[in-house]
């Protein structure tokens, strides 16, 4: 299919062939993955990474895959789970990319809270605080990106975007925390019309983009996002 068809809705290709459990492992213990088995939450962060891992194969096929996921996130850690994070969905993700023979993959992580992702994944890692990344973390909270006024934040984003187009990477994900939008729990000051220039920011990135939606709680938001992905135009990778 060429790349520059839109396709909304589920996809059907799913990767059968891959097994999550053996990704899992590649980045948490036996001893963790059981304990997580053992909780309410295993079966939908199972699925969650099932969809994270078959957007690998799906970005063979088209230039932009976004993949909203529940309990698995940016936050979990090798032994330990976090603010309704069970898998590194990220790491997990990178870990499949590189199997696949991809070497220059960056990661855009940009939530309201702060994650350890960058210690455990080989990944080229970029966030909005750029050079001082992760240097005011309180109670896990991105105190950088909560405290930047909406035209700083848009400035620094499209700076960190910049930066990944000089690295010129194989594929790039975007981990797209929707608790930065003003409606969500977080106290982002980030509002419609700053989500809709981020959007077209990273969408001038020409290679591929697989971006995982992750965090917040509200359907009206989280349709907005994916309106504004809907309505730029793509570039062929
Ligand atoms: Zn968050």
């Amino acid at each position: 299919m060429p790349s520059s068809k839109r396709v909304r809705g589920p996809v059907h290709s799913t990767a059968q062939h891959i097994n999550p459990e053996s990704y899992i492992l590649k980045i948490h213990s036996r001893k963790y993955y059981e304990k997580v088995k053992n909780t309410p939450f295993f079966k939908v962060a199972y699925e969650s990474i099932r969809c994270v891992l078959t957007s690998a194969e799906e970005i063979e096929n088209y230039n932009l895959v976004i993949v909203p996921t529940t309990a698995t996130g940016h936050q979990a850690e090798r032994e330990k789970w976090r603010g309704y994070s069970f898998f590194n969905d990220i790491t997990i993700l990178v870990e499949r990319l590189k199997d696949k023979g991809y070497e220059k993959i960056a990661v855009l992580e940009t939530d309201a809270h702060h994650s350890d992702t960058y210690r455990i994944c080989s990944a080229s890692f970029y966030c909005i605080n750029g050079d001082r990344k992760c240097e005011v973390v309180q109670e896990m909270k991105c105190r950088i990106s909560r405290g930047l006024d909406k035209e700083d934040y848009l400035k620094r984003f499209s700076r960190v975007v910049d930066l990944i187009m000089d690295d010129n990477p194989e594929i790039v994900i975007w981990y797209l925390g929707q608790d930065l939008h003003e409606l969500e729990y977080s106290g982002g000051g980030l509002d419609d019309d700053a989500f809709r220039a981020m959007i077209e920011k990273f969408m001038r990135i020409e290679t591929r983009k697989i971006v995982i939606i992750s965090s917040g709680t509200r359907e009206d938001v989280f349709e907005r996002i994916i309106s504004f992905f809907e309505s730029v135009p793509i570039i062929s990778a």
